[in-house]
C-alpha cells in the first residue's frame, strides 16, 4: 500500500475521521489561516482559540437543536470521567439513581456510580448475553430516583436504544459515545447526554456534555474541581487548558456534517450503510448477527461465524486488503464492523464484496 492510501478503518473507536477535514486539518497544520501558528500550539486564551471553541458550541447546538436552557461542555476525561462524575453531580436529593444495564460500558457506569450512592440496577439483558435492549416500563424505576441511567448505544454488543425510555419526571442521563450525531434526537427528553469524542467526532480527548442547566450546582462541596459541572458550565470549558486540537477537529467535524444537509442526511446515509451490512449477513450462510433485529445499532454491527479459527482468518484475509480492525470486542470474540458517520459507502461496499468472496472460498 502506498503511503497516501487509505484503509477502511472498522475500528470501535478511535475511527475514521472525514478525508476533508483531515486534508483540511493538514494543509492548516503549521499555520493555521496563516497566522504562521498550528491550533496545537495556540493559546487557548486567544482570540483565534475563542472563535474556535465557540463556533464549535454554536455550530453543535445547532446540527442537535439543543435548547437555550442546556449547556455544553467539552471537557477532558473521557466517557470514563462521566461514569464518576454524574453521580457525583447528580446524586442530590434520596441518593438514589437506576441504572439499566444493557452491555460492559453501561455495568462499568453502574459500578463506579455504586462507590456514591444507592444505585439499582432497573433492568439487564445480561442474561442473554446482552444481546437485546430490555423493554422499560415508569414502572421499572424507583419514583424517587434522583436519576436514570441509559447508555443508548451498545459499542461492544452492537445494541441501541430505538426509542427513548419512558421514565416519566425523573430525570434520564444518557451515554451516547458511541451514536452522537447518527441520529436525529430529542434533547428535551433528557436530563444530561454525555459522548466521548473518539467516534464520531474527533480524535480522542475530549468528551462532550450536554446537561440541562437547573441540573447544575448540586455537587457536594468536597468534589474534585474538575469533576464539578458549575465549573465547566460558568467557564464555558475555560475553567483550565481544555483539549484544543481536539475541540478544533471536532468543530471542523460539526461543519462539515453541516455541509451535508445535518444530522438529519446523515442518518440516511448510516441507514443505508447498516442495511447493506445487516443484509449481507442475512443473506449469508456463513456469517450470524445474534442481536435482536429491533434493537440493532447502526454504528457497531456485531457478527460471527461461529468458529474461532475462520473469525481469525477473516480477520487477517480483510487487513491485507485495507479492511482493518473487524475484530470483535476482545470480552466477546467474533467479528465486529463500526460503521461510524465518517465510513464511507465505498469502506461497507468492500466489506460486503470480500464477506461473499471470502465465504465462497471456505464452504
Ligand atoms: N461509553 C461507551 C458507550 C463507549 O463505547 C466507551 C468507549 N469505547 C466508553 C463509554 C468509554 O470511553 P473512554 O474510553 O473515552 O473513557
Amino acid at each position: 500500500m502506498g503511503i497516501n492510501e487509505r484503509v477502511f478503518n472498522f475500528s470501535a473507536g478511535p475511527s475514521m475521521l472525514p478525508l476533508e477535514v483531515l486534508n483540511d486539518a493538514a494543509k492548516q497544520m503549521t499555520s493555521y489561516n496563516g497566522l504562521g501558528e498550528s491550533v496545537m500550539e495556540m493559546s487557548h486564551r486567544s482570540k483565534e482559540f475563542d472563535e474556535i471553541i465557540t463556533t464549535a458550541e454554536a455550530n453543535l447546538r445547532d446540527l442537535m437543536n439543543i435548547p437555550d436552557n442546556y449547556k455544553v461542555m467539552f471537557l477532558q476525561g473521557g466517557g470514563t470521567l462521566q461514569f464518576s462524575m454524574v453521580p457525583l453531580n447528580l446524586l442530590k436529593n434520596s441518593q438514589k439513581a437506576d441504572y439499566v444495564i444493557t452491555g460492559s460500558w453501561a455495568k462499568k457506569a453502574y459500578t463506579e456510580a455504586k462507590k456514591f450512592g444507592d444505585i439499582k440496577v432497573a433492568a439487564s439483558s445480561e442474561d442473554d448475553n446482552f444481546t437485546y435492549i430490555s423493554k422499560l416500563k415508569q414502572e421499572d424505576f424507583r419514583a424517587d430516583a434522583d436519576y436514570v441511567h441509559i447508555t443508548y448505544n451498545n459499542t461492544i454488543c452492537g445494541t441501541h436504544f430505538n426509542e427513548v425510555p419512558d421514565v416519566g419526571d425523573l430525570i434520564l442521563v444518557a451515554d451516547m459515545s458511541s451514536c452522537i450525531l447518527s441520529e436525529e434526537i430529542d434533547v428535551s427528553k433528557f436530563g444530561l447526554i454525555y459522548a466521548g469524542a473518539q467516534k464520531n467526532v474527533a480524535p480522542a480527548g475530549m468528551t462532550m456534555v450536554i446537561m440541562r442547566e437547573d441540573l447544575i450546582g448540586f455537587a457536594d462541596e468536597k468534589t474534585p474541581v474538575y469533576l464539578d459541572y458549575k465549573i465547566h458550565a460558568e467557564k464555558d470549558s475555560m475553567y483550565n487548558t481544555p483539549p484544543c486540537y481536539t475541540i478544533y477537529i471536532a468543530g471542523e467535524v460539526f461543519k462539515y456534517i453541516k455541509s451535508i444537509g445535518g444530522v438529519k442526511e446523515m442518518h440516511k446515509i448510516d441507514v443505508a450503510k447498516a442495511e447493506k451490512l445487516y443484509n449481507a449477513i442475512e443473506e449469508s450462510q456463513m456469517f450470524k448477527c445474534p442481536v435482536k433485529k429491533e434493537d440493532r445499532s447502526l454504528m457497531n454491527i456485531v457478527f460471527v461465524t461461529g468458529d474461532k479459527d475462520l473469525d481469525a482468518k477473516f480477520i487477517a484475509e480483510a487487513k491485507s486488503i485495507g479492511l482493518i480492525n473487524l475484530k470483535g470486542h476482545r470480552s466477546v470474540g467474533g467479528l465486529r464492523a463500526s460503521l461510524y458517520n465518517a465510513m464511507p459507502v465505498e469502506g461497507v461496499d468492500a466489506l460486503v464484496d470480500f464477506m461473499k468472496n471470502f465465504e465462497n472460498e471456505n464452504k
